[in-house]
């Protein structure tokens, strides 16, 4: 079958929730990705940062296929020896007490925010059913009923009502905002330490230390949505890293499998967590042992290749090198490690389009940004291939 062939396909029988870049991926390997007729394109979207450690890595792999053979689902119903060590070794590498597995990163948030409000009424005294969550303009944290129910996005709530009320936005890098905002039925602020979707927005030095002292004085949840920036992406194990502080909850997906199966977490200590009782909260898949398998291998491959470290070395050229195109159209690069976001005045798609022509796959956020966040695995030779091509189409003014 050709290319085409393939797209019409999935236009044909799967609803069109998505605006994909025409490209028919057959195959990956580390930072390359081959089309059905055997082109090879550099991943610089890593698929919203999910193939941190490189597409199909052999460690994550032996240790998938492993655990295949042995056993894939247990449910929570029993016990499986893959979850508990799953848990211990997230939690050490965090710094957290405790950890609840789920699947998405959807999913991850949903489970914060029953966490933040069971923890309102058990812990802080909120009168039944009043518990206040506080979120940022610009926000994403997925696509259920509840998540879209406070995005800023009139497009992701229009025509999905009614909405799950018990939300509030703030501007976000402002933290006066939020300090005004609280009440005394506030029970967290959620917020992405740079948000990805919004267009990888980083907000002000010193912003989330504030952050972290208004929630403490005023006894509010602090949550970070790390799905995106977590687990080494920006250069540090969790992005909130960069300032030193510690949230109260943080949430990971995407990268915590290495891509290779959905699977994501809660984080919190056991003042929190430990609030949850059997029958609270669950799910068939969350925590099962293939799954865990591969999360224990994913988390394996960050350390013992200082994924982490090489992030935020790589990151700083890959950034350096786009901060020095000329071009009136490019309004801004900013970003974190390897999560870069390039603000052009103008729409960004036709310049993924014309990327991915010459070998680069990413794709535009928020209209006007062309997201570049390769897996951490890429090289200087790398970035210096990339840049070759991604130069002379940046810098061409497309409209
Ligand atoms: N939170 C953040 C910050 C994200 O970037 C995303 C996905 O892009 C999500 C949550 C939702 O994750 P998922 O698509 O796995 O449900």
């Amino acid at each position: 079958m050709k290319p085409q062939d393939y797209i019409t396909l999935d236009e044909t029988y799967a609803a069109h929730t998505y605006h994909p870049i025409e490209v028919v991926i057959e195959r990956g390997e580390g930072v390359w990705v081959y089309d059905v007729e055997g082109k090879k394109y550099l991943d610089c979207l890593s698929a919203y940062s999910a193939v941190n450690q490189g597409h199909c890595h052999p460690r994550i792999l032996e240790a998938a296929t492993a655990q295949m053979h042995r056993v894939t689902l247990t449910s929570r119903a029993f016990f499986n020896d893959q979850m508990g060590p799953f848990m211990k070794e997230l939690c050490e590498l965090t710094g957290y007490e405790m950890a609840l597995p789920m699947n998405t990163g959807a999913e991850a948030v949903e489970t914060a925010i029953k966490a933040a409000r069971k923890w309102g009424y058990q812990m802080k005294g909120v009168p039944d059913n009043q518990a206040e969550i506080i979120v940022c303009e610009g926000n994403f944290a997925g696509r259920t009923t509840t998540l879209i129910s406070f995005s800023s996005e009139p497009q992701y709530r229009e025509d999905f009502g009614p909405l799950t009320p018990g939300f509030k936005t703030v501007p976000y890098g402002d933290a006066d905002e939020l300090e005004e905002a609280i009440t005394p039925n506030t029970v967290a602020f959620l917020v992405e330490p740079i948000q990805g979707e919004g267009g990888v927005n980083v907000p002000p030095p010193g912003y989330l230390k504030r952050v972290s002292e208004i929630c403490a004085a005023h006894n509010v949840l602090f949550i970070a949505d790390e799905i995106q920036t977590g687990l080494g992406r920006t250069g540090a194990i969790l992005c909130c890293d960069h300032e030193g502080v510690r949230p109260d909850v943080v949430t990971l997906g995407k990268a915590l499998s290495g891509g290779f199966y959905p699977v994501s977490a809660v984080l919190a200590d056991r003042k929190v967590l430990g609030l949850f009782r059997p029958g609270d909260h669950g799910s068939t898949f969350g925590g099962n042992p293939l799954g865990s398998a591969i999360a224990r291998a994913a988390l394996d491959v960050l350390v013992d290749e200082g994924l982490i470290d090489h992030s935020r070395e790589m990151g700083a050229y890959f950034k350096g090198r786009l901060e020095r195109l000329e071009g009136d159209h490019i309004k801004e690069v900013r970003g974190k490690g390897l999560l870069i976001g390039v603000e052009l005045d103008r729409r960004a798609r036709p310049y993924c389009d014309a990327l991915q022509e010459r070998g680069i796959l990413c794709k535009d956020t928020h209209g006007t940004v062309v997201r570049f966040a390769p897996p951490l695995i890429i090289t200087k030779d790398e970035i210096d291939w990339a840049m070759e091509r991604i130069g002379p189409v940046l810098m061409n003014g497309h409209s």
